[in-house]
C-alpha cells in the first residue's frame, strides 16, 4: 500500500507515513511517521514557540486507534521526536500535537477509551480497544483530569448532603453535591462534617463559621430540585441542603 494512502487513512494533519510494516501473526501495524512540510519546524515543549534549530532526535512509540473491521489491526506509530534549542528555554523536547505530555497513546485514542468508559466497565472497554485494563484506566483518568482542568470554575453556592444506605456492613455512604450544578463533589463513609470539609478548602470555606455559615434544612425544596435527572437520590437516603448567602 503506497505511503500516501496510508497517510490519508491516518489523518494526522502535518504528518505523513514514510514506512509501514504489518505483522500478520500478532495483528500489529507499525507506521513510521514524520512531518510532511517542506521546512519542518518544532514547537518548544516549554514555551510553545516554533523552533527550527534541532539538537537531537529520538523515536517514540505511540498506540493509536485501530484499523479495520472490529479493530482487527492494532496500530502503533513510530514518531520522530526532536529535542530543540529554544532561545527562551534552552534544550527542550518538542511538543507533539497529537499526544498529551508523556503518554504512550495518542490523544484521540485516549478520548475514545474514556468515552466508552462512561458507559461500560473498564475491563470490557480494555478488551474492545486491545489495551490492558490498567492502561485503559490510566487513559480515562488523564482525560478526566484534562476535562476538569479546562471546565469553567463557578463559585459554590449551595451544598447537598446525602446519606445512602449501603447495608449492614458499611452502613452509610455520605455524598456531598453541588446543588446548582447537580453533581457530586465528595463521597466517603464518614458521617461527620469534618472529613468532607477538610478535604476541600472550597467546602471548608462554605461550611465554616462566619458570614457564609450554611443553613441546614432536611429534605428542603432546594435539595429536591438538585436531585433531578442529573443527580438521582436513592430511595434509602436522607438529604439535607446548605446554602450560602452570596
Ligand atoms: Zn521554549
Amino acid at each position: 500500500m503506497p505511503e500516501g494512502i496510508v497517510s490519508r487513512i491516518l489523518r494526522l494533519p502535518g504528518y505523513g507515513a514514510y514506512a509501514w510494516e504489518a505483522d500478520e501473526v500478532t495483528g500489529v501495524l507499525w507506521l513510521s511517521i514524520r512531518q510532511t512540510t517542506a521546512t519542518p519546524y518544532s514547537v518548544c515543549g516549554g514555551c510553545g514557540i516554533s523552533v527550527r534549530d534541532v539538537h537531537s532526535w529520538t523515536e517514540r512509540k505511540l498506540r493509536d486507534l485501530p484499523w479495520g473491521v472490529w479493530g482487527v489491526w492494532r496500530v502503533w506509530l513510530r514518531v520522530e521526536v526532536h529535542r530543540v534549542r529554544c532561545r527562551r528555554c534552552g534544550v527542550r523536547t518538542e511538543r507533539v500535537p497529537f499526544v498529551t505530555g508523556k503518554a504512550h497513546s495518542t490523544t484521540r485514542l485516549e478520548a475514545a477509551v474514556a468515552r466508552d468508559c462512561e458507559a461500560a466497565p473498564v475491563s470490557r472497554v480494555a478488551r474492545t480497544w486491545h489495551v490492558p485494563p490498567e492502561t485503559a484506566r490510566r487513559m480515562d483518568k488523564r482525560v478526566l483530569r484534562r476535562w476538569a482542568a479546562a471546565r469553567p470554575r463557578k463559585p459554590l453556592r449551595s451544598l447537598g448532603v446525602d446519606e445512602i444506605s449501603l447495608g449492614q456492613r458499611d452502613k452509610f455512604l455520605t455524598v456531598v453535591s453541588d446543588l446548582d450544578r447537580g453533581e457530586p463533589i465528595w463521597a466517603g463513609l464518614e458521617r461527620k462534617r469534618e472529613p468532607w470539609t477538610a478535604s476541600s478548602p472550597r467546602l471548608c470555606r462554605r461550611a465554616g463559621a462566619g458570614p457564609c455559615a450554611p443553613s441546614v434544612s432536611t429534605c428542603g425544596s432546594r435539595s429536591r430540585r438538585a436531585s433531578g435527572p442529573t443527580c438521582p437520590t436513592p430511595a434509602s437516603s436522607t438529604t439535607s441542603s446548605m446554602s450560602c448567602g452570596m
